[in-house]
């Protein structure tokens, strides 16, 4: 029975991590049965679970996080607060790895500065309005219509729910609440099941009043400080959701096909240079003058208020011939050739002699017109910074009703109107086609960008004379040529529909005079990434305007009253101040409620039932913009909140929104100043192929699928079999395969291990990673506390010639600080994953690896002083421990807290409401000193071991050896060799510690030149020989060589140290003496 192979037996699983087996006592001879070996052995012995049941889980998250929230309210000083202000979620579905991800990495900070002595402040709050819950709350509410109907054609569900189902706004409203309200409670119901800290019962909720009528007073300020504005002005407009969209509700589709056309654009008045020539009046056939544009959106051709031309481009006329047909074109020089490529067939292009080298500048004198043949109008020739002569012709269709760049020149150049026969749901009005009502007839009412462009298109093919006036202009076909195009288009966030551009009426905020003390506010904010900072300042550089009004009935009304005869809008400062204080008295909701004239709304200075309640509700990014009104004014000069932490898509969201309000409510005359002191941006969740997870791929993992472990493989059924046999209601429970869930703890640690700076991948080789790791410290931790059970720090170690310390005890201590030192300095820059990385180092190569390794033996068969000195040392491991993993694995750290030996906690604090304080004087010479001679032992001694464990192999790959303890080692050393290995090697010798550290039984040195001491002068039966390859010079060179242990196995610690079989050693005789065994 000696030598059986050492597996892991059953009981060290229950009872010890998946270290390297211990030696584990079996009664070889019938004659041993007297003594009870086991009983003389010191075990590990703890109750701690090999999980935690759900309602200790549940009692664990209450005090880890809901009671040390209380906790640090209270017992940490409230001068040094730490304010972390949270970005609202949406409340319109089901928590996803996303949310886990931005409110685990939340805690983790939190979580930090608390173990600084900080006191914590952190808020949950939600964004409750806007058009996606609007939309669901819509769609519920028509689902279960079309239950209780009978129709068989029912309309598509969306765009029915998006034109509102027949209900009124206060409907509407009432609806969205209840699906808003509800939606909150689930989230927050598995934010807190992460274990997050925070006021849960207290958040702010942009839905409610008082937070309502504090962002009503950072619209009233901004209105006082005139940077609210109405204008009629191009907007991104969503026909599918029939709303103005921001520009942070655009995403983009990088293949949207259009038709694109080249347009002939009739002259009406020549520009004075060419008012001369005689080009028009030689030859036969039709003379037609047109300058020749190219556009993707012919749709908006009946809007054209403008012909645009580069100052410095080079322009020619070029004559276009198609039979007996002759016309001339204006085009860039430049152009000449890529218009020639679109030639229609049969048609050819020549340049006319002497006119072809006119800059723009003299083309667009301000006299030049051409035709909108859909309006009967002239539009001027003008100078456009933005026209280039590389694409299209250098000629450019200018409609400032559909387009901002375009507005914006009409505007210098005082063409005014900014037309867009285009209504809410994308369709021409009456106005598109004035010039003929036959044909204004039939375009009216067709979509824009589908059916809208094949008509204009049409209807420009064959321009007739009925409808064109003008002597100069010569019907026929305006159209050069069309071809299909792909290109970049905005597209709706929410309905992935396209985006068009429409002139409104809207409110907007003016972002050109809030951009410049925003951008300066930011050189005292710290970025995190660094890169943070330009994305921020390039996309606050690059915003045109902020459109604040939507035409929807879920958000926050504008104040504004507007004149029933003149369509006036009124937001005087009396009268917006006297609205906020109706919403005081009634709500928000009644401003849709009560009646159309109801008095009471109307301010006395105004005119009384001349006024009415405007219908447009605020963009949610007001809202969530002025989340910050929700935190209480720092009296320092602390920025309100120390940080904002947040995907990076909000440097074009709510960073932005929050900036610019926040600086727009603050005196002009003052510094500027952001409401975050520093500013933590995170990635996306992306699964193993780098894609976003959507429904659509089937990629999706949910956070429930991480706590639950349900995506690793299944325990072995015959391990629950024996355990539960049948379930509560008598079925097997083999049918459904258990899952070995960690709890919260694996998705924290997964978000911990991740770096956020990028992009994070959640995959299950991933997955099971972080799930091993964790199970790692769950089995580190419970055999600590099992070999602490009789621990008692109080005790003096110091009564016995043993209480030195091994090099073993020193080298794990000197690691021990200098990893707390790196997780100390990684946790300072938010750097979690690089803290979990060493700590998880730590534990697997210094803990479990090499020290519990060399250690156990003296824990379970050594003297009682040497056990409590290795004792103290575990003790400094496990408090330390404790505090370095008390952040990312807090439900783990409250319940070794639970089961931690009642004399251990005695001197001490919880580990979480402990103040981390670095245990080591910074800078001191004979430190770092001691540091580096530590560190060039523990290389030794790890180059030693591993050639040790090479050489035991290689026995048993000869069937010499199965136990590692069933060997001896010598070590051979050039005789008055000095090297630093040579002398540690020495130096373990002399004290007698080389074989406990090498965990054989027997270790000598042997200095070569004279004879090996171990087998006297008898050759051994075996040898294994390794060199230490570090060392390269021969003269220098050590050996390492394992041969048969010189003794026979110990009945009691299974060393080799016996003098013969079948009895215990020495040692152990000493040690059953101190136990006062016969
Ligand atoms: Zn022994």
């Amino acid at each position: 029975m000696a030598d059986e192979p050492r597996q892991t037996s059953e009981h060290e699983l229950e009872q010890m991590p998946a270290l390297r087996p211990a030696p584990i006592l079996r009664l070889a001879a019938d004659h041993l049965k007297q003594y009870d070996w086991p009983k003389t052995l010191n075990l590990p012995k703890s109750a701690f679970p090999a999980r935690a049941a759900p309602a200790d889980l549940a009692r664990h998250r209450q005090k880890c996080a809901n009671d040390l929230y209380t906790w640090q309210r209270t017992h940490r000083p409230v001068q040094d607060e730490f304010v972390l202000h949270d970005g609202p979620p949406y409340a319109n579905g089901p928590v996803h790895v996303g949310h886990a991800l931005n409110k685990v990495l939340k805690d983790l900070i939190l979580r930090t500065e608390l173990a600084r002595g900080r006191r914590i402040h952190y808020r949950p709050g939600w964004d409750c309005h806007g058009l996606p819950i609007e939309l669901k709350a819509l769609q519920q509410a028509q689902t279960q219509q079309d239950e209780t109907r009978s129709h068989r054609d029912v309309p598509p569900k969306e765009a029915r729910a998006a034109n509102g189902a027949g209900m009124s706004a206060d409907e509407i409203r009432l609806r969205a609440r209840e699906l808003a309200t509800a939606t909150i409670e689930i989230q927050r119901s598995s934010f807190r099941e992460w274990g997050v800290m925070g006021e849960w019962d207290a958040p702010y909720r942009t839905m409610d009043q008082d937070f309502e009528i504090r962002q009503l007073g950072v619209f009233r300020e901004m209105v006082k400080k005139g940077l609210i504005s109405r204008h009629h002005r191009p907007v991104y407009w969503s026909p599918s959701s029939g709303t103005a969209l921001a520009e942070a509700e655009l995403e983009y589709d990088d293949h949207h096909q259009c038709t694109a056309a080249f347009v002939k654009m009739p002259f009406v008045r020549l520009p004075n240079v060419l008012k001369d020539r005689d080009f028009m009046s030689t030859g036969k056939g039709s003379h037609r003058f047109s300058a020749l544009i190219w556009t993707t959106t012919p749709w908006t051709l009946p809007s054209n208020q403008a012909i645009a031309l580069g100052h410095d481009i080079r322009y020619s006329v070029i004559q276009a011939q198609a039979g007996q047909d002759k016309e001339y074109l204006l085009v860039a020089s430049d152009r000449i050739e890529h218009v020639t490529s679109f030639l229609p067939i049969g048609a050819t292009i020549s340049a006319v002699e002497g006119l072809e080298d006119w800059p723009g500048s003299d083309l667009a004198d301000g006299h030049a017109t051409c035709l909108n043949v859909f309006q009967d109008q002239e539009s001027p020739l003008l100078i456009a910074q933005f026209v280039t002569a590389s694409s299209g012709t250098g000629v450019v269709h200018m409609a400032p009703g559909h387009g901002m760049d375009d507005y914006l020149v009409c505007q210098q150049n005082n063409v005014l109107t900014a037309l867009a026969p285009v209504d809410g749901q994308g369709r021409y009005t009456a106005e598109v086609f004035p010039a003929s009502s036959t044909h204004n007839k039939k375009l009216t009412g067709l979509d824009v960008q589908t059916a809208g462009v094949d008509a204009v298109l049409d209807v420009l093919s064959n321009a007739e004379k009925s409808w064109i006036q003008r002597k100069d202009v010569t019907p026929g076909n305006h159209i050069f040529a069309t071809h299909a195009f792909t290109h970049k288009n905005p597209i709706d966030w929410r309905t992935k529909q396209p985006v068009i551009t429409r002139a409104t009426a809207q409110w907007f905020a003016d972002t050109s005079a809030l951009k410049g003390p925003a951008i300066e506010s930011l050189e005292q904010v710290d970025f995190l990434p660094t890169s943070g900072k330009n994305r921020l300042i390039s996309f606050l550089a690059g915003r045109s305007q902020w459109c604040i009004s939507r035409q929807r009935a879920w958000g926050v009304p504008i104040p504004a009253l507007y004149h029933a005869e003149s369509g006036e809008a009124c937001i005087t400062d009396e009268s917006i101040a006297h609205i906020i204080e109706m919403f005081h008295i009634r709500g928000t909701d009644a401003w849709f409620e009560n009646a159309e004239d109801d008095p009471a709304w109307v301010h006395q200075s105004l005119e009384p039932g001349k006024w009415l309640r405007g219908k447009d509700t605020m963009d949610v990014w007001f809202d969530s913009g002025t989340t910050w009104t929700s935190l209480e004014p720092r009296s320092d000069d602390k920025a309100i909140s120390d940080v904002y932490v947040e995907g990076t898509d909000q440097h074009r969201g709510w960073f932005q929104s929050s900036l610019l309000t926040h600086v727009a409510t603050q005196d002009p005359q003052a510094k500027p100043k952001a409401p975050y002191a520093k500013l933590i941006t995170h990635g996306f969740t992306l699964d193993a192929e780098g894609r976003k997870m959507s429904k659509s791929i089937g990629n999706v993992i949910s956070p429930e699928e991480i706590m639950g472990a349900s995506l690793l493989p299944p325990l072995k059924e015959k391990k629950q079999r024996s355990k539960h046999p049948t379930s509560a209601n008598g079925k097997a429970t083999g049918d459904t395969p258990k899952y070995d869930a960690m709890g919260p703890d694996a998705l924290r640690l997964w978000v911990a291990s991740s770096d956020y700076t990028r992009d994070v991948t959640i995959a299950i080789p991933l997955l099971q990673d972080v799930h091993n790791t964790l199970q790692k410290y769950r089995v580190t931790f419970k055999w600590l506390l099992g070999v602490l059970e009789d621990y008692s720090p109080s005790q003096s170690v110091g009564d016995n010639i043993n209480d030195k310390p091994s090099f073993a005890d020193e080298a794990v201590l000197h690691r021990l600080r200098e990893i707390e030192a790196q997780v100390f300095e990684a946790c300072s820059n938010y750097a979690f994953h690089r803290a979990v990385k060493e700590i998880t180092n730590f534990v697997n190569n210094d803990l479990s690896a090499f020290y519990f390794e060399v250690c156990k033996d003296t824990l379970y068969t050594g003297l009682a002083a040497d056990r409590r000195r290795t004792q103290a040392v575990l003790e400094e491991v496990l408090q330390r421990l404790m505090l370095v993993l008390a952040p990312a694995t807090p439900h783990l750290i409250e319940e070794v807290w639970e089961y931690m030996p009642a004399a251990l906690k005695q001197n001490t604090v919880h580990p979480m409401q402990r103040v981390w304080e670095l245990n080591q004087k910074e800078g001191s010479s004979q430190q770092d000193a001691d540091s580096t001679d530590l560190r060039s032992r523990l290389g030794t001694f790890r180059d030693l071991s591993m050639q040790v464990k090479f050489a035991q192999e290689e026995a048993r790959r000869a069937g010499k050896m199965k136990s590692g303890l069933a060997c001896s080692v010598e070590i051979h050393i050039p005789e008055n060799t000095h090297s630093k290995p040579a002398d540690h090697i020495r130096e373990w010798a002399q004290r007698g510690e080389l074989a406990d550290l090498l965990v054989v039984s027997q270790a000598i040195i042997v200095e070569v030149g004279s004879t090996p001491k171990l087998n006297g002068n008898v050759a051994p039966a075996w040898r294994f020989e390794q060199v230490l390859m570090d060392w390269h010079q021969v003269d220098q060179r050590i050996n390492v060589v394992v041969l048969p242990p010189t003794g026979a196995k110990c009945v009691r610690c299974w060393k080799y140290t016996a003098e013969e079989e079948g009895v215990s050693c020495e040692h152990c005789r000493n040690v059953l003496k101190e136990k006062g065994a016969p």
